[in-house]
């Protein structure tokens, strides 16, 4: 019905349905049950929905309503937005808009990369989503371009280059709008960049603001890397879209590892990689900031989302961000000052005795003194994180987060590799785990568990042969969508884990589950399609079957309601 009213006022050009989404319906986004508006189902990133059609009844009645090629063979890890009826997903190479009932393709646009890119961008070829603001389309390019378009037609109004591919910057991360501001970060911390947070105008794609994630010395933060250029290649990615907090007007945005990875080339603590920002969008000014892990040497990063609730701290409602960090430690702070609250693993980890909660730092085990002195160490976690870019969930009502969970350790020995211009620079060379320096808590190598935050207490967890590579959905219908790279997207029981429903999608899910309600019916919807990460178990037959389907965008309703 509003479609309808909202196509008559189009005809009749009223410009207020012309023009649509305002910064008001985004900052309204996270209770707007019958649209997607923001990355992570609001500014909150708290992938919750309210709707509860499909709960732990009926979920077993879900069924595919249509299906969509997104004609892409790499990662498909977009997360797509609904807006009045109609479906926008992207690839790493398109953007397209869809009939959000029917599937009917509304327009596509494709972008045209040369094709010695893909050397560059090698380990991250994926779009992870798209940002709407006043009747626009907004994305980042693989090759660093910030565009946007007619979000009615996909003509392009304007386009910006944020860096330079031959440089080794690319761009992943899906945009966020905040108050007619486009705020974007960069990918390609390995190949010796220096990070960097922009925000553009949305009318025009001036870019009003850069803030680096590095700070070199002369700047605030620039005594924590030594002298010289250390700090022009020092790393800090910023390829996961932050959160927002519209009443503190601050935005909360995660760095990455510094660069290279080995620590003992850059004495400091090498601010302001591997912590969390919290940001002017006006600006880029720096509020605050929160290292999670001074001087990483093990690609800890500290880019995974920045999740906001008001939460019970020891009887009073705090505003927090909760946080859980490849390093294997979840995190909950303070977001209007960024106080630690607490910070307990939920993986079994070998880097740290605890965090000190006094002074927020980590005590590092004598594994870290070993690597540092040059010795071959089974870090855990490894590289690959306690848990990796995969968004988790909160549910207020649960009051628990949903989180997907890795136990990959890692042989790790730094090098003295060079820096050198567009070539990977790891400066340290992995291996096979060291088994004697592993923490002896048995763990399966992958898991979904369900965490309470303060006292990092898994309530439940199911465990998996395989990495979890895509974000997972809490829903007040009492279920956790989350997909697997097996090709299952599955519900669970939000209060026991118990599989309630199953479906094969044909292609690993690395996607992002969103979900809406449009004329009565509520609708889930999931990109599927394994790209980049299969590589990783190449000895899987299971998973190589399913493999080279490429990607689709799946959405299911209940079979009584469509
Ligand atoms: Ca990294």
């Amino acid at each position: 019905m509003k479609r309808f009213i909202c196509a008559a006022a189009i005809a009749a050009l009223v410009p207020a349905c012309a023009a649509a989404q305002t910064a008001q319906e985004l900052i309204d986004g996270s209770k707007d049950t019958g649209n997607v508006v923001n990355y992570g189902m609001g500014y909150n990133l708290n992938r919750f929905s309210t709707l509860d059609q499909i709960n732990k009844q009926t979920v077993k009645n879900l069924r595919p309503v249509w299906a969509y090629s997104l004609e892409d063979l790499q990662s498909q890890e977009s997360q797509p937005l609904v807006y009045k009826g109609i479906l926008y997903v992207s690839t790493e190479k398109a953007t397209m808009a869809v009939d959000a009932k029917t599937g009917r393709q509304i327009w596509k646009v494709t972008l045209n990369y040369p094709p010695e890119m893909y050397r560059m961008t090698c380990c991250g070829n994926n779009s992870r989503g798209v940002a709407l603001y006043d009747g626009k389309l907004f994305r980042a390019a693989l090759d660093n371009r910030v565009i946007a378009y007619d979000a009615k037609t996909g003509k392009e109004l304007w386009s910006t280059k944020a860096a330079e591919v031959k440089d080794g910057y690319s761009m992943t991360v899906a945009p966020l709008a905040v108050n007619g501001i486009i705020i974007v970060g960069n990918s390609g911390a390995e190949y010796g960049t220096r990070g960097f947070i922009d925000g553009y105008d949305a009318q025009t794609g001036k870019r009003l603001w850069r803030t680096h994630t590095v700070a070199c010395p002369g700047e605030p933060g620039g005594d924590t890397w030594p002298a010289g250029d250390a700090c022009q290649h020092g790393g800090g990615s910023a390829w996961v879209t932050g959160s927002y907090d519209p009443e503190l007007d601050t935005v909360y945005w995660g760095t990455g590892n510094p660069g290279s990875w080995n620590p003992v080339l850059r004495p400091g603590d090498n601010l302001y990689t591997s912590s969390v920002l919290a940001l002017d969008p006006k600006t880029g000014k720096i509020k605050w900031h929160y290292q999670f892990t001074p001087a990483d040497g093990f690609d800890f990063d500290g880019v995974n989302e920045m999740v906001l609730a008001t939460i019970p701290v020891e009887g009073q409602p705090r505003k927090v961000i909760m946080h859980a960090n490849r390093n294997g430690f979840f995190y909950v702070i303070d977001r209007t000052n960024g106080k630690l609250l607490a910070a307990h693993a939920f993986v079994p980890q070998n880097w740290a005795k605890e965090i000190d909660m006094k002074t927020g730092r980590p005590v590092t085990t004598e594994l870290v003194e070993r690597y540092h002195k040059g010795e071959n160490v089974g870090s855990s976690p490894g590289a690959f994180g306690g848990k990796n870019w995969s968004p988790m969930s909160f549910n207020p009502t649960t009051g628990l987060a949903y989180v997907n969970t890795h136990y990959l350790p890692l042989g790790m020995k730094i090098s003295a590799q060079p820096w050198k211009q567009g070539e990977l620079w790891f400066g340290a060379e992995l291996g096979p785990p060291v088994m004697s320096d592993l923490p002896k808590d048995p763990h399966p190598p992958a898991a979904l568990k369900a965490i309470d935050p303060m006292t990092g207490k898994v309530k439940w967890m199911v465990p998996d042969k395989r990495p979890r590579w895509g974000g997972t959905l809490a829903t007040k219908g009492g279920l956790v969508f989350d997909g697997e790279l097996a090709g299952d997207f599955k519900a669970f029981d939000a209060d026991t884990g118990q599989v309630l429903w199953s479906f094969q999608t044909g292609s690993g899910v690395e996607g992002q589950p969103v979900t809406w309600e449009a004329d009565g019916v509520q609708y889930v919807a999931v990109t599927s399609g394994m790209g980049g990460v299969y590589w990783l178990y190449g000895n899987d037959a299971e998973l190589k079957s399913t493999v080279p389907q490429g990607g689709m965008l799946w959405v299911f309703a209940l079979s009584d309601k469509r």
